[in-house]
């Protein structure tokens, strides 16, 4: 990263979907920029160009970050019941 500026807090901007943290503007090329996560490369950055920070909110919408979160709360409730009924059949046995 050659350098980057932080995205003005008077700019509207969704957070990272993957993190939560507001995105940094980093230079890609001779005046072409990137709108990226400041924490991790693999979460979501806008292609090469013009600073394009609604693509960037686009592709990491509120609504996608609940369902994100979710799903693995489900399946993880779902295992803890599984389990409690399993525990509770062996009692019965008994
Ligand atoms: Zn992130």
């Amino acid at each position: 990263m050659r350098g980057y500026i932080l995205v003005p807090e008077s700019v509207s901007c969704n957070v990272c979907k993957y993190c939560g943290a507001r995105p940094i503007i980093a230079m890609a090329d001779v005046a072409e920029y990137v709108v990226k996560c400041p924490n991790s490369d693999s979460h979501y950055h806008t292609e090469p160009g013009l600073i394009d920070i609604e693509d960037w909110n686009l592709h990491n919408i509120p609504s996608a970050n609940d369902q994100v979160d979710v799903a693995p709360n489900k399946a993880a409730l779902d295992h803890f019941f599984h389990l409690n009924g399993a525990i509770i059949s062996l009692a019965n046995a008994d």
